[in-house]
């Protein structure tokens, strides 16, 4: 009987469960996706368990065909007792993910990863080559702005599996930029989505910069503006949206910087959202630690690659979690839930 292995992937607006053989053949994966649901604290592992099901079904596959699941949920987690935990985007205080899982598939081992921890393994599995794979780093610019690590060949977990969480660097102490974590000025709260969005929409209020084009993209509703219309507004030369471009830039060269002088990485891999405008993000960044490195970083410059998976780079990261724990991989070797 053929063998399987399964992957989840949790955010904030999707939830995407994936079979495929232990092998790990990208042709092979057999994905579903659904927008998360919030109904209750319960919903996203109903959910799970739904699609889970369907894909079963659908495949003719049998339950004992199913080797292990690997979980990739949004953070904070506590990954030893199975939650996630004072998440802005899936609300609810404490959220089971282990448990109510293992209740409805009490034989096959599940074990919880941060989203952003699978999704440095993904790469590992599927993209880095041989001589980067050992020292990586991955960095999400999305929604928020949050990272995984490889160092020494073992992945970076912490005592909770909030190992990483590097887009709540405060790089301005003083800042009174609120950021979604409870603190102020963290690297997330200037170069994420949502933080450049914040940043459009103050400077407004301020009234010093002119964002004519930009308003002309939202035909004058403020509250349209995302980081898709600012980049683009960017692109048109607009002040405004080019001054929140360079911030995004600014405060990105010294968080990328803070992440080499932490982890001496061989190449940093890049993915969410904001990469469709990578040629506004990267390139400069390359520029940077190009021509002149030492001015952010102390380590020799790391090369800055985008990963080719997109939004499936996580789900991928679950998958190759569960391969790497179930082949006692030594990348996973001191992550111990
Ligand atoms: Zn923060």
């Amino acid at each position: 009987m053929e063998k399987f292995i399964v992957g989840c992937d949790i955010g904030g607006t999707w939830v995407r469960v994936a079979i495929c053989k232990l092998a790990l053949k990208g042709e092979q994966i057999l994905l579903k996706k659904e927008r998360t649901l919030k109904e209750d604290q319960y919903s996203i592992s109903g959910q799970i368990c739904k699609l889970l099901d369907l894909l079963i079904k659908e495949n003719n596959l049998k339950r004992e065909q199913l080797l292990g699941i690997g979980l990739a949920s949004a953070g904070p987690l506590n990954i030893i007792k199975g939650i996630a935990f004072n998440n802005a985007n899936l609300g609810f205080r404490e959220i089971p993910l282990k448990k109510p899982i293992k209740d409805i598939f009490p034989k096959i081992p599940l074990y919880l990863i941060n989203d952003c921890n699978a999704a440095v393994l993904g790469v590992h599995c599927f993209e880095a080559d041989e001589q980067e794979k050992d020292n990586l780093a991955y960095i999400t610019m999305s929604t928020g702005l949050g990272g995984g690590v490889i160092c020494n060949g073992n992945l970076i977990l912490g005592k909770d599996g909030n190992a990483s969480e590097i887009g709540h660097i405060i790089l301005e102490p003083n800042s009174k930029n609120a950021c979604n974590c409870g603190t102020f000025g963290c690297w997330e709260v200037f170069s994420s989505g949502t933080g450049i969005k914040n940043r459009t929409l103050d400077a407004f209020k301020e009234g010093k910069l002119n964002g004519e084009n930009l308003l002309k993209l939202v035909k004058n509703n403020k509250s349209e503006i995302t980081a898709k219309e600012v980049f683009q507004a960017a692109r048109d030369n607009d002040e405004l949206a080019l001054k929140m471009v360079d911030n995004c830039v600014l405060y990105s060269k010294i968080g990328v910087g803070a992440v080499n002088n932490f982890y001496d990485c061989n190449s940093i891999y890049f993915g969410g959202a904001l990469m469709e405008n990578s040629e506004q993000i990267i390139a400069p960044l390359k520029e940077q630690f190009k021509i002149d490195p030492i001015k952010y970083t102390i380590n020799r410059p790391p090369e800055l690659k985008i990963s080719k998976f997109k939004s499936e780079i996580g789900i991928r990261g679950a998958l190759a979690y569960i391969k790497y724990k179930l082949e006692k991989n030594s990348v996973v070797a001191f992550c111990s839930n």
